[in-house]
């Protein structure tokens, strides 16, 4: 028997290690299990140069626990090793790399989930590490090395009946008793080694008997040596990556919209491949979907940083040998390697969409309410990717059919241009709300796109940056002639005394005085008497403003314009009346203003260029006195012509029909309606 002292520096580097590294603790399976995969596949490439003569096909790499002496072991039948190789390899540098780790990420634990930390982890979780070998070079004998923690080992004969490795990890600490359960070393091997290259036996395959689970006499195997990614897509049929995409997430239950196989290998090395998830609502949007594997051994979840970010919503996996997993966050956004990955992914899931869009472009139109999230986020996000989806990112139009923006501008930019050239793209976002508008859209030839989606206003935002001299507006935004401004519009007959005696009465009418503004247009004598409109500006700014709540315009209430048509005869027929019915007592109220007007003038006049100090005080106290009077009058005036509106029924009865085609009568002021309706009819 031989012993020695481990070549580390440190007296006892364990229970700092141990310490150290306590919240990563199972990554040590992770570890061990590869160091199998990889004594496995060094023995398939020497038989592959004829170095090995045995047969290599059915190499499996055994996990078992034993709860009656607290081990836990990992089995292979790889190359194993001779004495001087665990020599060299274990005592030296196996060791010697441990430290050099530690001494260069003290203070980085975080690390440690993407870090190989190799055959020394074991230690985070034994007391004691039993490693038997035996080489696969003929004649070689099998050795074991003990190690219990302390820089202490030693080394002797032993035996084995075939070559390959058993690592023995005694477990005796409590705190580690975990990994003594089967259920939690599953879980683990399911976590990290799912796809692996190698078979991984855990226990036997169970069966039912008499109402009991029992063991048959078949191995267990817990991994997918060969994972959808690392075949050739040519071999693959859809039907493949749909199954391997439930594979992947057993709690998804709907089928994937798309995928894409990715397969790089210069500049570097990567396959994979990412799904487009059907998104249902804002609650299945999902990040930490995305597996990222480094030769099939699981890494990580967390692909922030290779994957940018609207395609952070993908699903599917990543593998790469390439990507260095051993480095903080930092140096990974600025490793050039990663920033090709980035954008070569990018590139791939814009290259599979065109091919897509452009071979079925009836199965990209089905699927485009779906996909419509990921490529505008993606559009918003990324200009290099908005140059490529600018081929195949589709409108939809309110009748439900799909345009390029290339199409689009073609379809409308005759019908839909203004007298100053700007085009104007236009759209509902509720077809049962917003139906007038629509219809009298649509009765003028032009179209009504439909967007309904989280990222359409934020996208149309970004549109109006790209595309040139193009706006878009919000059916509901103007009145139908104003939305698309033509040619001149008519001008309003009415006289201003009269567009002023008609604003008064309409405000007396109205409940929520705040919310709008009454302005007059000469619309036709067939559209409605009064039209209520919301200014694309407004709306936008305090739609935008929810989601920063404490804007300027999320305070701001509701504006509406209520736009009366002075073209319509029932206009002209409360114009009338009111000029009868006030008009009398106006012209009473008015005679006492023109005097009063006068006298104000006179004296303003008077005091011109004099100094305050100049003018007696009596003529300023006169002055104030005048003003309030003339104050009073006003208000007098505005009142009779308020309380005309509050008491004119039909004109209610008018601006109560614009509210409800906006859908914005309710309650208390729908009930009044409904009476008022009734009355009327009687
Ligand atoms: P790494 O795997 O990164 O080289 P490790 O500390 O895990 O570092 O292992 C050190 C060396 O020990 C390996 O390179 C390998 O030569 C040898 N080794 C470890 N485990 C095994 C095993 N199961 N079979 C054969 N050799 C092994």
């Amino acid at each position: 028997m031989q012993t020695g002292t481990i070549g580390v520096t440190t007296e006892n580097i364990f229970p700092i290690i141990k310490k150290f590294l306590y919240s990563e603790h199972e990554i040590f399976l992770r570890e061990l299990i590869s160091n199998a995969v990889d004594a496995t596949n060094k023995l398939k490439a020497l038989a592959s140069s004829g170095e090995y003569k045995g047969n290599t096909d059915h190499l499996r790499i055994y996990v078992k626990i034993d709860k009656k002496n607290k081990t836990l072991t990992i089995s292979d039948q790889g190359i194993g090793m001779t004495a001087d190789e665990v020599n060299k390899y274990i005592n030296q540098i196996a060791f010697s790399s441990a430290e050099e780790f530690l001494a260069k990420y003290k203070d980085k634990a975080t690390l440690i989930g993407h870090f190989g930390l190799g055959f020394y982890s074991a230690f985070m979780v034994a007391n004691k590490v039993e490693l038997i070998t035996k080489s696969y070079q003929e004649g070689a004998s099998a050795v074991k090395w003990t190690c219990n923690g302390s820089p202490a080992y030693s080394i002797e004969e032993s035996k084995r009946d075939h070559h390959g490795t058993d690592v023995i990890l005694y477990i005796e600490d409590k705190e580690n008793e975990e990994f003594l359960d089967e259920n939690r070393i599953r879980e683990l091997l399911k976590k990290y080694c799912r796809f692996l290259p190698v078979e991984i036996v855990f226990g036997k395959k169970k069966k039912w008997e008499k109402d009991k689970l029992i063991d048959t006499d078949e191995d267990e195997i817990i991994n997918n040596t060969k994972p959808l990614w690392t075949q050739k897509p040519v071999d693959l049929k859809d039907e493949d990556y749909k199954k391997f995409y439930h594979e992947l997430y057993p709690d998804i239950f709907d089928e994937p919209l798309f995928n894409i196989h990715l397969n790089v290998d210069y500049p570097f090395n990567l396959t994979g491949i990412l799904y487009f998830p059907k998104i249902k609502s804002n609650f299945d949007i999902q990040k930490n979907k995305i597996q990222l594997y480094c030769n099939q051994v699981y890494v990580t979840d967390q692909v922030e940083d290779i994957v940018p970010d609207y395609l952070m919503l993908l699903h599917g996996v990543i593998d790469s040998p390439d990507i260095p997993l051993n480095v903080s966050r930092s140096y990974l956004q600025g490793d050039p390697n990663v920033k090709k990955i980035s954008s070569h992914i990018t590139k791939k899931v814009a290259d599979k969409l065109y091919e897509i869009f452009k071979n079925q472009r009836e199965e990209f139109e089905k699927k485009w309410d779906d996909l419509k999230l990921f490529i505008q986020y993606g559009m918003i996000s990324d200009e290099k990717f908005y140059e490529r989806a600018e081929k195949f990112a589709l409108f939809k139009n309110v009748d439900g059919k799909y345009f390029t923006f290339e199409e689009y501008e073609k379809l409308v930019k005759d019908n839909q241009t203004e007298k100053y050239g700007t085009t104007v793209y236009l759209y509902a976002t509720d077809k049962e709300e917003q139906y007038t508008y629509i219809e009298q859209a649509k009765n003028k030839g032009y179209d009504v796109l439909f967007f309904d989606g989280q990222l359409d206003m934020h996208f149309i935002n970004h549109l109006e940056q790209k595309l040139k001299k193009t706006v878009f507006k919000r059916v509901d935004a103007e009145t139908i002639d104003k939305l698309i401004e033509k040619e001149e519009a008519q001008k309003v007959a009415l006289s201003e005394a009269d567009q002023n005696h008609l604003r008064h009465a309409f405000f007396g009418a109205l409940t929520n005085k705040d919310s709008f503004m009454i302005t007059f247009e000469a619309l036709s004598k067939d559209d409605l008497p009064v039209v209520i409109t919301r200014s694309e500006y407004m709306r936008r700014m305090k739609d935008m403003s929810q989601f920063a709540p404490k804007s300027f315009y999320g305070n701001m209430p509701d504006m509406y314009t209520m736009v009366v048509n002075t073209n319509h005869p029932l206009i002209d027929k409360i114009l009338t009346d009111l000029n009868k019915k006030v008009t009398s007592e106006l012209e009473t109220i008015d005679h006492q203003i023109e005097p009063l007007e006068k006298e104000i003038n006179n004296l303003k006049e008077k005091h011109k260029n004099k100094k305050d100090e100049e003018i007696p005080q009596t003529e300023k106290d006169l002055l104030k006195d005048k003003e309030n009077q003339l104050d009073e009058l006003k208000k007098q005036r505005k009142t009779k012509l308020e309380e005309y509106g509050n008491q004119n029924k039909m004109l209610k009865q008018l601006i109560d029909i614009a509210l409800l085609s906006n859908n914005l009568l309710k309650g208390e002021a729908f009930n009044h309606f409904i009476r008022r309706s009734i009355e009327l009819i009687k």
